[in-house]
C-alpha cells in the first residue's frame, strides 16, 4: 500500500517549501518531494532562489557594488584607498558558502517543522498519486488528500544562441553567476531583469558589456518616467545597452563568441568573450504529470489554476512560477501560504494588486501597483506625486542622491494606485508603498505619516505631500 499523507509538495523552491512549512505549522502530515543538485553534486532544498537565482545574484551584486565603491566611489568621501584588488576566487566562495548556509537551513527548519523531504523527481498520477523517481532510478508511490505543484521554472533558450554552461561562453543565469574570470566582453541577450543585474555585475567588475535587446521599450513592464531614466544612469555607467535589437545567429571562434545581430538599419557582428543568454524563463512542466492525471494547461504552457491556485484536479495546486503572474519568489511563497491556510479550512487569500517588484541595480528600482501608462490605457483618473533624490538629506550623506519617488493616486478619492522608484534602497522603500495599498491607504495617509529625520524614507513623505502640491523640500509646479 502506498503511504499516504495529508499533503504532498512537488518542488522544494521559495514556493514549495514555504508552502511545506505552512502546511506542518498547521498540523497537516506533509512530505516535499525535491530532486536540486548542488554545485557539490548533494541533494539541495531552495531551488532557483537560493540556488542560482534570487541569493547567490544579490550576493555578487553586493560583492562587485562595493568592489566598484571602493574603486570608484570613495575618493569623495575624503577616503584614498591604495593597492586595491579583485579575488575573484574568494568572491565566489563567499556566494556559494552563503547559499549552503540558507539550503542547509531549509533541511533544518524541514526537520523543525517534521515535513518529510522525499528526494527525487516528483510525478503526479492520476488520483493525488506522486510517483517518486531517485537518482538511482528506484521508484515510489505515495499518495496524498493534497498535491501541491510547485516545479518551478527554467530558462527560455533560442535557436540562435545556444546555451552550454559547462563549455561556458554562451551561458544562462547560472553560468553568469559562476564565471572564474572577469570576462573583458560580455554580451548579453536580452535586456530584462536578469540581463540589467547580472550585466551590471560584470561591468563593476571590470568588463565592458553589450546587451542586444529586442524590443525597443526598455523595462516595458515599468513605468515608462522611471524606465528612461533608469536607461539613462545605465548608459553613464557604461552599459552599451541596444534596443530594437536581433541576434541571428552565434558562432564560437578562437576568441570567444562571434554574435550576428540586426537592428532596424544594418546588420552587424561583434565578439564577446561570454555571452549570458536571458530572454525570460518558461514555467517548468516537463515529465511534471502523467498523461493519465489530466492536469489542464493555459494558453502560455503554465499549469492552469483559479485565483486560489487550485488547478482542473480537485485537491491539486499549483504555485510559484509554474503558474500564471510574476515569477518573483516572494509571490510563489505567498501563494504557498495561502494554499496551506485553505487546505486546513482557513480564509488564505493573496492580493495580486499589491506584489512588489525589485531590480537590484544601482541604482535600484521598485514598484508596486498601477504604472501611469496602464492608468492612461484603463482610463482611471489619477494625480501624480515625485520627489527626487537629489532634495533628500540623507541621499546625500550617502552620495546616492540620483533618481526619484512618483507616487500615482486616484484623482477623485486620493487611493494610492501605485508607487515607482529609481533611487537607493528602493528595494526597502517601495515596502511602505505595498503595506499602504495593503490598507487601501490615501496619499492624503502617508503625508500626514510622521517620517523620521534625516532618512530616506523621507521622500517617499514628499512625494505623497507632492500629490497635492505641497512638498515641502522642492518647488511645486
Ligand atoms: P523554483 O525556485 O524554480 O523551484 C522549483 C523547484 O522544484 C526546484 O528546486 C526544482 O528542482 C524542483 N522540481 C522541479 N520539478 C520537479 C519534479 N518533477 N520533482 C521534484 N522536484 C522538482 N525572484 C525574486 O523575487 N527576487 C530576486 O531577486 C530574484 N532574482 C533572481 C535571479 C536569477 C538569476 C533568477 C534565475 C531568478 C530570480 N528570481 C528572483 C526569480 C525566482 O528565483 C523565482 O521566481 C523563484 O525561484 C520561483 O520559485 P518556485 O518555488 O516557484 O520555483
Ligand atoms: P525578463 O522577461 O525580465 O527579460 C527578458 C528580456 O529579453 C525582455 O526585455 C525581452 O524583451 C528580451 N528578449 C526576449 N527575447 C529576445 C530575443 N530573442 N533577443 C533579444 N531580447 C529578447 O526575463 P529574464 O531577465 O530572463 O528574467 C526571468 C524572470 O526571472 C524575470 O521576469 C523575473 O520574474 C525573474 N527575476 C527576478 C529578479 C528580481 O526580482 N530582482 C531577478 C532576476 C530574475
Amino acid at each position: 500500500m502506498a503511504k499516504t499523507y495529508d499533503v504532498v509538495v512537488i518542488g522544494g523552491g521559495p514556493a514549495g517549501y514555504v508552502a511545506a512549512i505552512r502546511c506542518a505549522q498547521l498540523g497537516l502530515e506533509t512530505a516535499c518531494v525535491e530532486q536540486w543538485t548542488n554545485f557539490k553534486g548533494d541533494p539541495a532544498l531552495g531551488g532557483t532562489c537560493l540556488n542560482v537565482g534570487c541569493i547567490p545574484s544579490k550576493t555578487l551584486l553586493e560583492s562587485s557594488e562595493q568592489y566598484h565603491h571602493i574603486k570608484e566611489g570613495i575618493a569623495s568621501h575624503g577616503i584614498r584607498v591604495e593597492g586595491l584588488q579583485l579575488d575573484l576566487n574568494q568572491m565566489m566562495a563567499r556566494k556559494e558558502d552563503i547559499v549552503l548556509q540558507l539550503t542547509n537551513g531549509i533541511g533544518a527548519l524541514f526537520k523543525a517543522n517534521g515535513v518529510e523531504w522525499l528526494q527525487g523527481h516528483g510525478k503526479l498520477l492520476a488520483n493525488r498519486q506522486v510517483e517518486i523517481t531517485a537518482q538511482d532510478g528506484s521508484t515510489e508511490v505515495v499518495s496524498a488528500d493534497h498535491v501541491i505543484i510547485a516545479t518551478g521554472s527554467k530558462p527560455i533558450e533560442i535557436g540562435a544562441a545556444p546555451v552550454d554552461n559547462a563549455e561556458g561562453f554562451i551561458v544562462d543565469s547560472t553560468g553568469a553567476l559562476d564565471f572564474r574570470e572577469v570576462p573583458g566582453t560580455l554580451g548579453v541577450i536580452g535586456a530584462g531583469v536578469i540581463g540589467l543585474e547580472l550585466g551590471s555585475v560584470w561591468n563593476r567588475l571590470g568588463s565592458k558589456v553589450i546587451m542586444l535587446e529586442a524590443v525597443e521599450d526598455f523595462l516595458a513592464l515599468a513605468d515608462q518616467q522611471i524606465a528612461r531614466e533608469a536607461l539613462r544612469q545605465f548608459k553613464k555607467q557604461g552599459l552599451d545597452i541596444r534596443l530594437g535589437t536581433r541576434v541571428t545567429a552565434t558562432q564560437k571562434t578562437e576568441n570567444g563568441v562571434l554574435v550576428s545581430f540586426k537592428d532596424k538599419d544594418s546588420e552587424q557582428e561583434v565578439t564577446v568573450d561570454k555571452l549570458l543568454v536571458s530572454v525570460g524563463r518558461r514555467p517548468n512542466i516537463d515529465n511534471v504529470a502523467a498523461p493519465e492525471a489530466d492536469l489542464l494547461l493555459d494558453e502560455r504552457g503554465c499549469i492552469y489554476v483559479d485565483d486560489k491556485c487550485e488547478t482542473n484536479l480537485p485537491g491539486v495546486y499549483a504555485i510559484g512560477d509554474v503558474v500564471r503572474g510574476p515569477m518573483l519568489a516572494h509571490k510563489g511563497s505567498e501563494e504557498g501560504i495561502m494554499v496551506a491556510e485553505n487546505i486546513a479550512g482557513q480564509h488564505g487569500h493573496l492580493n495580486y494588486d499589491a506584489i512588489p517588484w525589485v531590480i537590484y541595480t544601482n541604482p535600484e528600482i521598485a514598484w508596486v501597483g498601477k504604472t501611469e501608462q496602464a492608468l492612461k490605457t484603463e482610463g482611471i483618473p489619477y494625480k501624480i506625486g515625485t520627489f527626487p533624490f537629489s532634495a533628500n538629506g540623507r541621499a546625500k550623506a550617502m552620495e546616492a542622491a540620483t533618481g526619484m519617488i512618483k507616487l500615482l493616486a486616484h484623482a477623485e478619492t486620493d487611493t494610492l494606485l501605485g508607487c515607482h522608484i529609481i533611487g537607493p534602497f528602493a528595494s526597502e522603500l517601495v515596502q511602505e508603498a505595498v503595506l499602504a495599498m495593503e490598507f487601501h491607504a490615501s496619499s492624503e495617509d502617508l503625508a500626514r505619516t510622521i517620517h523620521g529625520h534625516p532618512t530616506l524614507y523621507e521622500a517617499m513623505h514628499e512625494a505623497a505631500l507632492s500629490v497635492h502640491g505641497r512638498a515641502l523640500h522642492k518647488i511645486n509646479t
